[in-house]
C-alpha cells in the first residue's frame, strides 16, 4: 500500500467533488485532497508542488479534462491523471486514454475509482522504478563503454561477448573482430603456459587474478597490460562469465626499464671512471719508471726494446683508461655552437673511405640550420663510433644512412625516456640494414667493454663513449634493432637556441682551419692514419704516410724539401716518435713537429717531452682540435 497521499480534485460541481471524494475515502489509501474548481486554481495547485494524483473532470467551465491533462504532464510528468466524469463519448475516452490518462471513468461506474487510482499509483511506481533502472542501466552502460581502461566479457567457455571502444583503441581490433573469438588470440608468445594455466585456475575457482600480460595489436607491435580477470556471478553463485578490466602499461614499462638502464649506466660510470683514475695514476708510475730505464740504459741495449713494449702497451692502456673517462663524463670538453649538418658532412668525407665501396651510405639532412652546443670533435667522435659499428654489422655491405631532424620532446616523452629536460632537440638517426643486435644484448650495448667481436677487433668501448659523450651534452641516445634487419641509433642533443646568429662565425672558424702545407704523418694505427689523412686532405693539405718510425725517416728523406710538419705518434715500432724527431733534426732543425699521443700531459713530460718545447696532442683524436693545433704549430 502506498503511503500518505496528496490528491488533486479538478471538479466545479460541488456535489460531483463531495461523490468522489466519498467513493476513495470507502478504500483503505490514507490521503490529503485538495479540490481545485478553476483553471487558475489548477495551475496554481500544480505549481506549487506535485500532487502523487490527480482526478478530473472531463467538463470544465474554462478548458476540459484533455487541457488539464497536458498542463499537468508538462508541471507534473510523473502525477498519473484520471478523468472522473458524468458523460464522455467513446471516442474522446479513447483519445483522453491515447493522450496519456491513467484511467477514465464514468460517474455511474464510480465504484472502480479506489481499484483505479490504486492501479494508476502501482503503475506510476512501477514506471519510476523502469525509469532508474534505465538511468541505472545507462549510467553503467557508459561507465564501460567510456572507461579508460579496456574491458572485456566473456563466456564460461572464454568465447568473447563484449569489449569496449578502449579495447579497439589499444589493440586495434574492433568489436566485430573479436566476438566470438578467444582472448588467447592477442598473445605475444611471451608469457609461459604456466602463467595462463594459473589464471585459468585461479578465476575457474571464483577468484580475481591479477597480472602482467603481454600481447600482440592487429598491426603486430607489441604491448604490456596490468590485467584483473574476475568471475561474473548469477544469483545463485554460479560463473556465468568473465571479466577482463586492463590497462595498457606499455609506456609505464618503458619508463621504468629505462629509469633502471640510467641508473645502471650512471652506477658503471662511477665505476669506471673510479677506476680509470686510479689506473691511470699506476700506469704514470708504471710509464715514468720505464721512461726512466730507457734513458739510463745504452739505445744498443737489447733490454730497451722490452722499454719500447712496456710503453707501447701503456699508450693501449691509456687509451683505454682514456676512452672510460669520456664514458664516465670526467674529460674535459671544448663546447662551441656547431652546425650540425656541417658535422656530418665531415664525418661523412671521413667515414666514406672507411666503411668500403659495398656499403650505401647516405646522408638525408634536415634543409634547416640545426646548431647544437657542443664539442665538435667529441660529436665527430660519436659518429665515427657509430658508423664504424654499422661497417662492422654490415661484412656484405647494406646501407647506411644518417638523417637529422629537429624535433619537439615534450614533458610525457622526456619522463618516459629519461631526458634531462623537455623542449627542441636536434634529432640524429644512424641507421643500417646490417645483422641487427639480439634483443637480450640490447641494454647491455652501452656498457663499457661489451662487444661481441672477436679479440683484437672490438674493445666494447665505442657505444660506452658515445653514450657518455651524448649526456655530458644534455642529450639522449636510444637505439632499436631487428635481428637480420638492421639497427637504428637516434642521438637527440639540445638544439642552441643562439644558433642562427652564429652560422656566420662558425663557417669563419672552419674556414680558419684549412691549409696548403704538406704534412708528414707517421701513426702505426692504420684506422686511425687513415681517418686523418682523409680529414688534412679534406681541409687542403697534402700528406704523406708512414706506419713506422723508420719508414717515417725514409718518406722524409725522399720529400725533405716539401715537408712542412711532422705530426708523429710517440710511441711507435721500430723507432718511437721522439727518435724520429732527433734523426730528422739532425737532417733539418727545427723542423716544425706535432706529436700525438695517448698519455696525458703530465705523463708527456715525464717522458721527457716538455710541452713548452714540442707541441702535443692527446687521443683520441679529436678532428677539430687537430686542425686547430696544426695551424698553431704552422703558424708560430
Ligand atoms: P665494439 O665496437 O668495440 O664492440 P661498441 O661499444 O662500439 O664496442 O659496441 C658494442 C657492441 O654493440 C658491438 O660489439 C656489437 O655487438 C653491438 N653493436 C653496436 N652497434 C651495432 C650495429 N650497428 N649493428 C649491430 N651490432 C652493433
Amino acid at each position: 500500500m502506498p503511503g500518505h497521499l496528496n490528491i488533486l480534485l479538478l471538479e466545479d460541481v460541488a456535489e460531483d467533488y463531495e461523490l468522489i471524494l466519498r467513493q476513495i475515502k470507502r478504500t483503505d489509501l490514507d490521503f490529503t485532497p485538495k479540490w481545485v474548481q478553476t483553471k487558475n486554481e489548477y495551475i496554481n495547485a500544480i505549481s506549487e508542488s506535485c500532487p502523487d494524483i490527480i482526478l478530473s473532470d472531463f467538463k470544465l467551465p474554462q478548458f476540459d479534462g484533455l487541457a488539464a491533462m497536458e498542463i499537468a504532464k508538462e508541471a507534473c510528468p510523473d502525477t498519473p491523471f484520471i478523468i472522473v466524469t458524468g458523460s464522455i463519448d467513446e471516442e474522446t475516452a479513447v483519445s483522453c486514454m491515447k493522450a496519456g490518462a491513467a484511467d477514465c471513468i464514468l460517474k455511474d461506474q464510480i465504484m472502480r475509482l479506489g481499484i483505479a487510482v490504486k492501479e494508476a499509483l502501482r503503475n506510476r511506481e512501477l514506471q519510476v522504478e523502469k525509469k532508474s533502472a534505465e538511468a541505472q542501466f545507462k549510467k553503467f552502460y557508459r561507465a564501460v563503454e567510456y572507461s579508460p581502461v579496456s574491458i572485456l566479457i566473456t563466456d564460461l567457455s572464454g568465447s568473447i561477448e563484449y569489449v569496449n571502444p578502449r579495447f579497439t583503441e589499444i589493440t586495434g581490433y574492433r568489436r566485430e573482430d573479436v566476438l566470438g573469438k578467444n582472448p588467447n588470440m592477442l598473445k605475444s608468445g611471451a608469457i609461459t603456459d604456466e602463467v595462463y594455466a594459473e589464471l585459468w585456475k585461479t578465476i575457474l575457482s571464483g577468484r580475481v587474478w591479477h597480472g602482467e600480460l603481454h600481447n600482440k595489436k592487429k598491426n603486430g607491435d607489441l604491448f604490456w597490460e596490468y590485467a584483473s580477470i574476475s568471475p561474473m556471478m548469477d544469483d545463485m553463485g554460479n560463473i556465468t562469465h568473465f571479466i577482463g578490466i586492463k590497462e595498457d602499461i606499455t609506456e609505464k614499462k618503458r619508463f621504468e626499464q629505462n629509469l633502471r638502464q640510467t641508473q645502471k649506466m650512471e652506477a658503471i660510470g662511477q665505476l669506471a671512471g673510479g677506476i680509470a683514475h686510479d689506473f691511470n695514476n699506476i700506469l704514470s708510475a708504471i710509464i715514468g719508471y720505464t721512461s726512466l730505464i730507457n734513458m739510463k740504459i745504452r739505445n744498443d741495449d737489447p733490454l730497451k726494446v722490452y722499454a719500447d713494449n712496456i710503453l707501447m702497451a701503456c699508450e693501449k692502456a691509456a687509451n683505454l683508461t682514456k676512452g672510460l673517462l669520456v664514458y664516465s663524463r670526467r674529460n674535459v670538453t671544448d663546447f662551441t655552437v656547431v652546425l650540425l649538418n656541417e658535422s656530418l658532412h665531415r664525418v661523412e668525407r671521413l667515414v666514406s673511405r672507411l666503411i668500403g665501396e659495398d656499403i650505401d651510405f647516405r646522408l638525408d639532412l634536415s634543409e634547416q640550420d640545426l646548431f647544437v652546443n657542443a664539442d665538435s670533435g667529441q660529436l665527430d667522435q660519436i659518429f665515427i663510433n657509430l658508423c664504424t659499428n654499422a661497417r662492422d654489422a654490415m661484412p656484405d655491405g647494406g646501407t647506411l644512412c644518417i638523417t637529422t631532424e629537429e624535433v619537439f620532446v615534450d614533458d610525457e616523452f622526456s619522463r618516459i625516456y629519461g631526458f634531462s629536460k623537455s623542449g627542441m632537440y636536434a634529432m640524429v638517426t644512424v641507421k643500417d640494414s646490417g645483422n641487427g643486435i639480439e634483443p637480450e644484448q640490447l641494454e647491455k650495448i652501452f656498457e663499457p667493454f661489451f662487444t661481441t667481436k672477436d679479440v683484437g677487433k672490438g674493445t666494447g668501448l665505442g657505444l660506452s663513449i658515445a653514450y657518455g659523450i651524448v649526456q655530458q651534452h644534455g642529450g639522449h641516445i636510444t637505439v632499436a634493432s631487428e635481428i637480420g634487419k638492421g639497427t637504428e641509433f637516434h642521438i637527440y642533443l639540445p638544439v642552441a637556441s643562439n644558433g642562427h646568429q652564429l652560422t656566420q662565425h662558425v663557417a669563419k672558424i672552419d674556414q680558419s682551419k684549412h691549409g696548403t702545407e704538406t704534412i708528414l704523418l707517421a701513426e702505426d694505427d692504420a684506422d686511425l692514419r687513415k681517418l686523418a689523412k682523409e680529414l688534412l686532405v679534406e681541409f687542403g693539405y697534402n700528406v704523406i704516410e708512414a706506419s713506422d718510425g723508420e719508414e717515417a725517416i725514409r718518406m722524409f728523406a725522399c720529400h725533405q724539401d716539401s715537408v712542412d710538419l711532422l705530426i708523429l705518434d710517440v710511441i711507435m715500432p721500430k723507432l718511437n716518435g721522439m727518435a724520429v724527431y732527433e734523426e730528422i733534426s739532425r737532417i733539418k732543425p727545427d723542423m716544425k713537429t706535432l706529436f700525438i699521443s695517448g698519455y696525458t700531459a703530465d705523463l708527456m713530460h715525464q717522458k721527457g717531452i716538455a710541452q713548452d718545447k714540442f707541441s702535443f696532442i692527446q687521443k683520441p683524436v679529436s678532428p677539430s682540435v687537430l686542425l686547430r693545433k696544426i695551424r698553431e704549430v704552422l703558424e708560430i
